[in-house]
């Protein structure tokens, strides 16, 4: 496929218009794939064009054992439960405790939502995450499957949280509309996920840039004895396949018969949002940077809390 801009016809998924541009084309380390990375001129939304074909079988490789495998030092699972707690006080202004829906088996959620009341249905594609739920026990209900393939009938939860997983979707415009017919009239939805005018992505971003030149590539990871996935900002392909700035998240979710409640900006040592445990020195400084973007409003992570209409 010629990486010409001009031949590119990408479609932006929050707003439907072709009016994107071509930021940059690298080819992913993760899956050997070519990407063009786009940017929608009206909202914001980089996305990755062509969108990868991901097989059951990609997707199994992607999300298996080494992807949901996170082991967390006990502290740092404390204070992950402790910022999902604050969220559940957000969300619980709003709604009472009844029936919740968690997109992803991993993470403290699980366990969070569980402990505060809620019957909870949870749907991962990963069995090796789902098992791993099934193993620590306590929810309701447990399906494998993609959240695209998954069905209930309209208005069955009062409560969906939908966190870090929009990013990785090929459709999130569609997924979210299904998700939002799930809530019943006054169901609340909580979503998280990065933001594409971070100040710190954008500044790491910048540096990623030299790394595309091989030479200097080969003698940071020399440097430093790790390896640099190359990637742009946020956009981790065939992992991440859109980062949404604030305005997009905000079109999406408005378009999706949702009422927004609260659009927040956050960063990482946020603790409400993403406290951090024991970082080097390096993740250190750019979580600095990130708190200093937080302060004009380009923190990296971005949540919206909706209202079914
Ligand atoms: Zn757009």
């Amino acid at each position: 496929m010629p990486n010409n801009s001009f031949n590119i016809q990408a479609t932006c998924n929050v707003c439907k218009t072709t009016d994107c541009k071509k930021l940059v084309d690298f080819t992913s380390d993760l899956d050997k794939e070519h990407y063009n990375v786009m940017k929608c001129k009206n909202c914001g939304l980089l996305f990755l064009y062509p969108l990868p074909n991901l097989t059951p079988q990609k997707l199994e490789q992607i999300y298996g054992e080494d992807y949901t495998e996170t082991v967390y030092p006990d502290e740092q699972g404390k204070m992950d439960e402790d910022a999902l707690n604050r969220q559940m006080e957000i969300v619980e202004k709003y709604v009472k405790v009844g029936r919740a829906l968690n997109i992803g088996a991993m993470g403290s959620e699980v366990r969070v939502i569980k402990n505060r009341g809620w019957n909870l249905t949870i749907v991962d594609a990963s069995k090796y995450a789902l098992d791993r739920a099934r193993k620590r026990g306590g929810v309701d209900e447990l399906y494998l499957s993609k959240i695209e393939d998954f069905s209930c009938p309209p208005g069955s939860y009062d409560f969906i949280k939908f966190g870090h997983v929009i990013e990785h979707l090929k459709d999130p415009a569609e997924v979210l509309l299904k998700l939002s017919q799930m809530l019943r009239p006054g169901g609340i939805i909580l979503v998280d996920t990065d933001n594409a005018d971070g100040l710190e992505t954008r500044i790491e971003e910048s540096i990623m840039k030299f790394m595309r030149m091989k030479i200097i590539r080969k003698s940071a990871e020399k440097l430093v004895g790790k390896k640099y996935n190359l990637r742009y900002g946020r956009l981790t392909p065939p992992v991440h396949l859109y980062t949404f700035t604030s305005k997009s998240l905000i079109a999406l979710t408005e378009k999706s018969g949702l009422k927004v409640l609260k659009s927040i900006n956050s960063a990482w040592g946020d603790p409400t949002w993403f406290p951090t445990y024991n970082k080097s020195l390096v993740e250190r400084m750019f979580i600095g940077i990130d708190q200093v973007g937080l302060k004009f409003g380009k923190g990296n992570v971005i949540a919206v809390l909706a209202q079914k209409i």
